[in-house]
């Protein structure tokens, strides 16, 4: 039985029961009333003692606001409320049961809010009720909750990603979510095939096209805000925030396995250029947070901002380094081999703790390329560097922008003396 309301029952008992004039049998029936979760029949029985009464009663009053909050009459609750604290001032520890009445009902409306509205529809509509995933519409791939409640797959799968409680009835559904074991509920399939299957074609239609514009990544990429990501080089990803959450699953259902990484930017919300990473490998973890692996593919510069279901998205154009020839190139490849020799006489020079932090994350330094304009990014060993050369990431954000090979080895070879020149300065002192 609940404490609060057993103590204001006891409290009832010795102080007011002579002055509110509640007998020994009523009282006895609303305890009974109470046990059996009854709090109509419990405010009735209040209510009626209130109406015998010449003066209104402040416990008794508080008592028929708390059984009536817990009847969901919370319109009723408040007056009731209003007239206890019209005898004495309300304290916070006596709308206990109020709050939680409001909070509850909340709840439920924030579930619901996209369930139709059922005001003026056909009795047929009224029938397809029975069909209607409480989250959405028309069942679509439904799976049932082991607390006995059916949704959409992909609805369930919503709502879990902000808590591990059934939609419905609020049951901690931790388990099932840690094992991900959504088995399809077949008969409710079936019976929506053949009694439904127009409204169900019209629904997979719509889920169709939802999965197609999902995959048009020339129209609009979804944008992960973390971290500095280039092209060829790893990038490990804890996600546990809900919107990501949801990308990454729809990154991976779509088959697109990409998305775009920019680092924040106070007055855009993300920064001009990003690199697109491809999905390597997930695991869904059981606590709903998910370990991503994933690659840089492509450098990218950002052409319009957009958002959609909680994450950004924006559309891009793909960078691509300039090519040169001729002399150009042979000196192109002069420079390249100069920065090589540089990069590594860097990291050898690095202290063994450090170079090991840095194998264990990155890798070693790539060999060189033989094609220093094979793709459409340049060398590899160029990114790894920017990778792991200790540099302010709007510093290395400026490097990622750049489109010629040529530049971003100048500015590399820039950086390394400068790193040089610190460490032996650090050294002699
Ligand atoms: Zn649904
Ligand atoms: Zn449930």
């Amino acid at each position: 039985m609940d404490v609060r309301l057993e103590n204001h029952l006891d409290y009832f008992i010795h102080d007011n029961t002579a002055a509110a004039g509640l007998s020994p049998e009523m009282l006895a029936v609303a305890r009974e009333a109470f046990r059996a979760g009854d709090f109509n029949l419990l405010a009735e029985i209040y209510g009626s003692q209130l109406a015998d009464l010449r003066q209104p009663d402040r416990s008794l009053c508080l008592l028929n606001a708390d059984a009536l909050s817990r009847a969901g009459r919370t319109a009723e609750a408040l007056d009731s409320y209003c007239t206890a604290a019209n005898l004495d001032r309300l304290r916070p520890n006596e709308l206990g049961s109020l709050v939680d009445c409001i909070a509850h009902t909340l709840r439920v409306k924030e579930c619901l809010k996209e369930c139709a509205d059922s005001d003026g529809v056909s009795e047929d509509e009224h029938s397809l009720d029975l069909f209607s995933c409480r989250l959405c519409k028309l069942f679509y791939e439904p799976v049932t909750t082991p607390c006995g409640h059916t949704f959409c797959m992909k609805c369930l799968e919503r709502c879990l990603d902000h808590n591990p409680n059934c939609p419905l009835c609020k049951e901690n559904i931790t388990e099932y979510l840690a094992t991900r074991g959504y088995h399809k509920t077949l008969l409710m399939e079936e019976v929506l095939q053949r009694y439904l299957s127009e409204e169900l074609a019209e629904r997979s239609k719509v889920y169709q096209e939802e999965m197609a514009e999902l995959s048009n990544l020339a129209q609009e990429v979804p944008i992960f805000i973390c971290t500095m990501a280039f092209p060829t080089i790893p990038c490990p990803l804890q996600v546990f925030e809900p919107c990501y959450r949801l990308m990454i699953r729809r990154s991976m259902e779509t088959g697109t396995k990409q998305f775009g990484m920019c680092i924040a930017d106070d007055i855009k919300g993300f920064a001009d250029y990003g690199c697109m990473l491809e999905v390597k490998d997930v695991k869904f973890q059981a606590d709903g947070r998910s370990v991503v692996d994933t690659v840089g593919v492509s450098r990218f510069r950002v052409l319009s901002h957009g958002h959609r279901d909680g994450y950004n998205t924006a559309k891009i154009e793909h960078l691509e380094d300039q090519k040169v020839e001729g002399e150009e190139l042979a000196e192109l490849q002069k420079l390249h081999d100069c920065v090589y020799e540089q990069a590594s006489t860097w990291f050898t020079s690095l202290k063994d703790n450090m170079k090991n932090q840095i194998v264990s994350h990155f890798g070693q330094l790539p060999d060189k390329d033989p094609d220093i304009q094979g793709g459409a990014s340049g060398p590899a060993w160029c990114w790894w560097l920017l990778a792991v050369l200790p540099l302010e990431k709007r510093a290395q954000l400026s490097i990622l922008a750049m489109t010629t090979l040529r530049e971003r080895l100048s500015t590399t070879r820039r950086v390394l003396s400068l790193k040089s020149r610190l460490s032996k300065v650090t050294y002699r002192l």
